[in-house]
């Protein structure tokens, strides 16, 4: 379809060409297997070291304490089961905000199978950790304490330095995911006081597949993939050279131009929530007003479905993401709604609007047109919009 409009990038965001460029020559010339004793060996280990070297510098971290993995769930895992399992001599308590990606949240899980216990962190009404009952859920045996940079779903930033100096004043490794923070705010390990963090190149204009794990020199987490000797022994499998080359491309190109990104996408992302709150009646915006990525719009819609505005929307080459997801053939309502107390009616009806460098004010503008029309087509539809209520009006959820 022409004239499609994206407005999902916290899904994925298409490679920059410029990457690809740099990418490119090491899927055909440049093919060879790092691992090799031979020249085409040599080329490739020289590119991966490049681009160790320019992640650890673009994060304020040592080349050694970066480990290329296949993706953001990878890392999350990593993380999370390799504190567990080293430190599980010195306890057996973990703790993982309500509101963290599946990669966490499931695996967090899976370790409650083998015996240890977790804690889902409480967020208050807008998503960010509530540091009282975080502080008052540490115990002697907590090990490991795990708060996304920034969620995924509604865009709160997390009090990340606050929450790291507690863990530090506790004795406790502190994991961020910074998967949908990379790129679009400024990171820098140091600064964070993060212990262990991770992100994935195709969330900043690199490619899929690849993402990384940032471990503090000193602090020794256990492996999950076991094999060769590839990432000094930590993870085996042969290195996927391209990709992290692009990676390191993506952070590099998206660090130098994150303040004039950030100022782009939220000017566009202002002006859509202006208008959405404007011009549509019972709607609620979600997550904090002010303290969010710049990129990020997320909406319930009372009186209708996520996934059918997801649908309408689409059928009109407008795309985006709803807050339920399709489990077992039945919508679940988003945890991350639900974890910060709204009702599961609303929770229902949200979509996530996360705008990138291409949108246009355009294209802002059509959505906002097409979403009002979509809006009130399926309130008219719907058996539990009172009859009594005229879209006209605008009153906005408390
Ligand atoms: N963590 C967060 C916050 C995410 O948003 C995502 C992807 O949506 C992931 C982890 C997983 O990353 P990947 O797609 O690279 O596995």
């Amino acid at each position: 379809m022409e004239n499609r409009i994206y407005l999902d990038h916290a899904a994925t965001t298409p490679v920059d060409p410029r990457v690809l460029q740099k990418m490119l020559p090491y899927f055909t010339e440049k093919f060879g297997n790092p691992n090799s004793q031979h020249a085409f060996g040599r080329e490739t280990v020289t590119a991966v070291d490049d681009a160790r070297d320019t992640v650890a510098a673009l994060i304020g971290a040592k080349p050694s304490e970066i480990y290329f993995t296949s993706g953001g769930t990878e890392a999350d895992n990593w993380a999370l089961r390799g504190a567990a399992h080293a430190f599980a001599s010195r306890g057996k308590h973990l703790i993982v905000s309500a509101v963290e990606h599946p990669a966490m949240i499931a695996t967090a899980k899976e370790l409650q199978k083998e015996g240890f216990s977790v804690t889902f962190a409480e967020v208050d009404e807008y998503g960010a950790v509530d540091m009282a009952k975080l502080e008052r859920a540490i115990r002697p045996d907590t090990t490991f304490v795990g708060v996304m940079t920034a969620n995924n779903e509604v865009g709160t930033i997390q009090p990340v330095r606050e929450i790291a100096a507690l863990c530090k004043s506790r004795g406790v490794a502190f994991f961020t995911d910074a998967v949908q923070a990379a790129g679009a705010l400024p990171l820098n390990v140091g600064d964070m006081g993060a212990d262990m963090l991770s992100f994935s190149g195709h969330k900043f204009y690199g490619p899929k597949g690849v993402g990384v794990l940032y471990v503090r020199s000193g602090l020794r987490i256990g492996r999950i993939i076991t094999g060769g000797h590839q990432e000094r022994s930590m993870r085996g499998g042969t290195t996927n050279v391209a990709g992290v080359v692009g990676l390191a491309e993506a952070l590099r190109l998206a660090c130098a131009e994150q303040a004039q990104s950030a100022a782009y996408v939220s000017a566009l992302r202002d002006r859509f929530i202006a208008r959405v709150l404007k011009e549509i009646p019972y709607i609620k915006l979600n997550g904090h007003p002010q303290n969010r990525l710049p990129a990020n719009a997320n909406f319930s819609f009372r009186y209708v479905e996520g996934e059918s505005l997801l649908f309408s929307l689409d059928l009109n080459g407008i795309a985006v993401s709803s807050g339920s997801a399709c489990s077992s053939g039945s919508l679940e309502p988003s945890h991350v709604l639900l974890a910060m107390g709204l009702p599961e009616g609303l929770a229902h009806g949200s979509v996530r609007f996360t705008f990138g460098k291409d949108n246009t004010m355009a294209e802002v503008d059509r959505t906002v047109d097409v979403l009002k029309e979509t809006v009130v087509k399926l309130r008219a539809l719907s058996p539990l919009f009172p009859k009594e209520l005229k879209n006209e009006v605008f009153p906005q959820e408390a």
